[in-house]
């Protein structure tokens, strides 16, 4: 046990009181989520690094990691196209070496001759490529640490000062587990995990603290669902009886026959909506597996019950996606249909399906007769929008999700819904073959696109992820539509697809593409979800790096939705620039389209902080449990929460923090 009294506040004091941190620092750091002393604390390293050998420089072998310790005889800043290159001539007893760095061109100045260096790296080619430092006489480089998840401004080495200081303040935190628990359970205390996590004595013991502190998360979640469960005991909604006609028609109109698990998920929703017990049913499948089919299923049950249907997407533009998808459909069957958002408002008063974002449940819309609520992508809406679709009504629901988690998962971890699993998309599909190319042969990749274009497929391309206002990554995309017109994509017929546009002029360059009017979208990531055009085949992701893993898989779920083979290109920055993890994502899309394994590589990846702020699900808010490996955790933690669901203490906090912070399943 760590000595003296806790002082829970201070861990709210801000991070730049620990030492090594100043304001540049500090901002640098709030880019990945630390602001506090015990956000630092609960950084958790991905991995550890062995020990690495020392060698003389005469000794280096082979690419194995090794450490070299020498002087700095002469430095030089070299620029190849965007990358700029430290090399220092490195000596030691033995013979000399060239050591080179990859983008760190301030490095070039700190290292003067006759400064001593460590260095950690291996041997490319001659030279010796650098991946950590210490210089003039600090030795960590070479001993067995944490690996945190770094980005180009905040490095490992960093990150091992920060977390460093900030274990002072472990004595600080509050054990939520009741005593008894700890006891019987024969964890350790929280504090003392949380030391062992970052300054492990050797590999188990790291792994001993985060499942201890991956224990309170899965613990604190079923507490939760636990109290969910028992609260949702009486409510009622309007039983909807059985399908009718205009479930026939909808099925007729269909221009293809619903797939085996499109028929179970259907016949699982009518079951539910029978009854007066709420549905409360999670769908999910992969992009494009047929989940919008199944939801509007749904939702013509209630307008043939004489009752309001709802879908709500997150963001407006998925709500605009949503509701090109199925108006034409309506329309064919004549039933009115509403788009709602903040910038579009619809008559809603005549329609019977209403689509749109939380706007649509805020104050004023009358959504009375509320039948069926369809929730798409419901981790990402908050708590309280959660709560005001429910407000004063009570429909079925129905969650959609596309972030594949595996079933068995899901039921422990989504605890009181119930799950339709869209496993197998329509035969149809052949699986999208994915390559993954460097910048510097990214003409390869628009070659191919070229001549599958000359075949009379079409073909999207989207632009590098930038991280600001949705108005300067519209300007972007319409220069690089630009460009591409006078380049690469020369001759062929270019639109561009960006969130700035209005629905109507974006309808009409859908309506375009759809009619092969256009060869190419150029476009931003509002083309993630929604775009739905089995012709077009190919994709290219520029800067492919810099997306998160669910959002290329997304983005990917673009193509391969007809009959021909599709091909998404990966272009990613070289691959000297390229974080670990950036790496991991790219080998991981080319391996497998199967969204369930790259859930669990990302999983594994998670904290990753290049991904410029997509959060991607709350289950990838765990900080520290890893679905996978920690299954039995999950069990005991369930079985636990039972026991706990009046329990009143520092767990309870806990509890409703994370029940308000991103409530999982409302
Ligand atoms: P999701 O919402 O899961 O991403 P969608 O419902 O949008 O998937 O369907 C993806 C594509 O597959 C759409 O073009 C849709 O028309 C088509 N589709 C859906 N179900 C079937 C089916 N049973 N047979 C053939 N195509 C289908
Ligand atoms: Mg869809």
């Amino acid at each position: 046990m760590l000595p003296g009294t806790a002082r829970p506040e201070r861990l709210q004091l801000s991070i730049d009181v620990l030492p090594g941190v100043g304001p540049t620092v500090k901002k640098r750091l709030r880019k990945l989520g630390l602001e506090t002393v015990g956000d630092a604390l609960e950084y958790r390293p991905h991995r550890y690094e062995p020990a690495a050998p020392e060698r003389r420089i005469v000794e280096l072998f082979g690419e194995d990691e090794a450490v070299i310790a020498g002087e700095v005889l002469s430095t030089r800043l070299q620029r190849a196209r965007r990358l700029k290159l430290v090399k220092a001539r490195v000596a030691d007893e033995t013979g000399e070496i060239t050591a080179i760095w990859f983008n760190q061109a301030w490095l070039a100045e700190r290292l003067q001759p006759g400064m001593r260096v460590r260095l950690r790296g291996n041997l490319r080619g001659r030279d010796f490529a650098v991946k950590s430092y210490d210089l003039n006489g600090v030795s960590s480089t070479a001993d067995f640490a944490p690996v945190y998840p770094a980005t180009e401004e905040v490095t490992v080495k960093k990150l091992r000062e920060v977390t460093g200081g900030a274990l002072e303040y472990a004595r600080d935190v509050v054990d939520p587990l009741p005593a008894e628990l700890k006891a019987s359970a024969g964890l350790p205390g929280r504090g003392d995990a949380l030391v062992a996590l970052h300054r492990p004595r050797e590999e188990a013991d790291g792994e001993r603290g985060r499942r201890r502190l991956a224990f309170d998360e899965l613990l604190t979640l079923q507490v939760g669902l636990a109290r969910r469960r028992q609260g949702r005991e009486e409510e009622r909604a309007t039983a909807l009886g059985e399908p009718g006609e205009l479930a026939a028609r909808y099925r007729a109109a269909l221009p293809f026959e619903l797939t085996p698990d499109q028929e179970r998920a259907i016949a699982e929703i009518d079951a539910d909506l029978a009854g007066e017990r709420p549905m409360e049913r999670l769908l999910q499948g992969d992009v494009g597996s047929g989940k919008t089919v199944v939801a509007l299923y749904a939702l013509l049950r209630a307008v043939e019950a004489d009752r309001q249907g709802a879908l709500m997407a997150p963001t407006e533009t998925l709500a605009e996606q949503h509701f090109l998808t199925i108006e034409p459909i309506c329309l064919q069957l004549g039933v009115p249909c509403a788009l709602l958002t903040r910038s579009v408002k619809h008559d809603v008063a005549q329609a019977r399906i209403v689509v749109g974002t939380h706007a649509l449940i805020q104050e004023g819309v009358d959504l009375g007769d509320l039948g069926v609520a369809v929730v798409d992508e419901q981790h990402r809406f908050g708590v309280e929008q959660r709560a005001a679709i429910r407000a004063g009504r009570r429909p079925h629901v129905l969650h959609m999700t596309a972030t594949p988690i595996p079933r068995t998962l899901a039921l422990t971890v989504y605890g009181d819904l119930s799950v339709t699993e869209i496993a197998k998309p329509p035969a149809n599909r052949k699986p999208i073959v994915t390559r993954w190319i460097t910048e510097d042969r990214a003409s390869d990749a628009y070659r191919r696109l070229t001549r599958l274009l000359k075949e009379g497929r079409q073909a999207y391309v989207v632009c590098p992820l930038i991280e600001e206002s949705e108005t300067s990554r519209a300007r972007a995309a319409e220069s690089e539509a630009e460009r591409l017109r006078a380049n690469e994509l020369r001759g062929f017929r270019v639109g561009c697809l960006h969130g700035r546009l209005r629905t109507d002029e974006r309808r009409d360059l859908m309506a375009r593409f759809k009619a092969r009017e256009l060869d190419v979208l150029v476009a931003t990531t509002v083309i993630e979800v929604g775009v739905d055009v089995p012709n077009s085949t190919v994709m290219i992701v520029q800067e492919a790096d810099r997306f998160g893993l669910a959002q290329l898989h997304q983005l990917r779920g673009r193509v391969g939705r007809g009959a021909e083979q599709s091909y998404c290109l990966l272009v990613s920055r070289r691959r000297e620039e390229l974080t670990e993890s950036a790496v991991a994502r790219l080998e991981a899309l080319v391996a497998t389209t199967d969204g369930f394994e790259l859930a669990e590589v990302d999983l594994e990846l998670r904290g990753e902080g290049q991904l410029l702020g997509t959060r991607q699900s709350g289950l990838t808010d765990f900080r520290f449990a890893k679905l996978r490996a920690d299954r039995d955790l999950l069990e005991q933690a369930r079985g636990i929460a039972e026991q706990l669901v009046d329990y009143d203490g520092p767990l309870n906090d806990e509890v409703e923090r994370l029940f308000a912070e991103h409530d999982l399943a409302a």
